[in-house]
């Protein structure tokens, strides 16, 4: 069976480092790390994650800022309020909470937070910092950063000549890991729906992530045995076994089947998830620290 990747232990242990990181750079004189985090209407999921960022920036020991804004908010309005934070010294990171109502331009407002604030890593100027291998100064969306961390801790930093295949190629999720990959040495195919073969190809991958959003897509015997697989995923599905009505968490990939083949596999829940707060916190002392002018902490 293959070895569980536990997320949410390695997310802790990011935690627990970013909180370091906050006390050192308080000790050096600095300014302690702030995160802004915007959010406009009332959709549910994006309050819980929201409420969920938030707290974790007040556990890291972060000036941590929260601006609900009511769903009638003009583009105007939400650009005034960003200006405001890009301009505010004791702000390093700007999080403006996806989707947003359909009368504001998304784009727009991503590409209005300063590139050195935006801890999403979703500006133009970090998207082409990740994918010209600038990592020192790029921000890179918090997902993969995270996924990749995961990685790491079977496989090690050097991912030399490593084949890996990342099913999806979403701009959150599927290019920058892919790019990431490529920057830490493997051979990089990035699939998708118009993708032949699927199955044979995921085959080839000693490093297959799969960020898809169908559940369970990926079959037990489309995983190299001693494969890593990354699991983005998080789709829920009607679970009658648990009582009428109920629903469960599951994942882009067969979690059993493909556990029995793998070397090493993230499991959904507590693979993935809990990495994107964990480096949304990560991204943010780094840009606390590179604003003081201090060498970046890596993780
Ligand atoms: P997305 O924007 O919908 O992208 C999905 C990608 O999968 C697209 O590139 C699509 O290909 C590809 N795809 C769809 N059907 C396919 C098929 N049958 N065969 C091969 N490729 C196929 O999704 P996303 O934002 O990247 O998210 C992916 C999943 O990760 C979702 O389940 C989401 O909930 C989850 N997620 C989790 C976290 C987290 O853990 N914190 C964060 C973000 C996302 P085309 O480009 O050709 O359409």
């Amino acid at each position: 069976m293959a070895e569980v990747i536990d997320g949410k232990s390695v997310a802790e242990d990011v935690v627990q480092k970013v909180k370091a990181l906050t006390v050192e750079l308080s000790a050096k004189g600095a300014t302690r790390p702030g995160l802004a985090v915007v959010i406009v209407g009332e959709d549910p999921a994006s309050q819980v994650y929201v409420a969920s960022k938030s707290r974790t920036a007040k556990e890291c020991g972060f000036h941590s800022l929260q601006h609900t804004l009511p769903a009638e908010t003009t583009e105007a309005q939400l650009l005034e309020i960003i200006g405001d934070l890009n301009a505010d010294p004791a702000i390093h990171g700007i999080l403006v909470q996806l989707p947003l109502p359909g009368h504001i331009d998304a784009g727009k407002v991503i590409q209005t937070i300063a590139p050195e604030k935006d801890v999403d890593g979703f500006h133009f100027i970090n998207v082409g910092k990740l994918g010209t291998g600038e990592l020192e100064t790029a921000f890179v969306p918090c997902t993969p950063a995270g996924s990749m961390l995961l990685i790491e801790r079977v496989r090690g930093k050097d991912l030399s000549g490593l084949n890996a295949v990342v099913v999806g190629r979403s701009n959150i999720v599927g290019k920058p890991m892919a790019n990431l990959l490529l920057a830490a040495n493997c051979t990089v195919t990035i699939a998708h729906s118009r993708t032949r073969d699927l199955p044979a190809l995921a085959r080839t991958a000693d490093i297959l992530v799969a960020a898809v959003g169908r559940p369970e897509m990926v079959k037990g015997d489309w995983v190299k045995p001693g494969a890593t697989v990354i699991d983005v995923g998080i789709n829920r599905i009607p679970a009658p076994e648990k009582g009428e009505g109920k629903s469960r968490l599951v994942g882009d990939v067969a979690y059993a089947d493909a556990a029995k083949v793998a070397g090493a596999i993230t499991p959904v829940p507590g693979g993935v998830g809990p990495m994107t707060i964990a480096m949304l916190m990560a991204n943010t002392v780094a840009s606390a620290y590179l604003a003081a002018g201090l060498k970046r902490p890596s993780f």
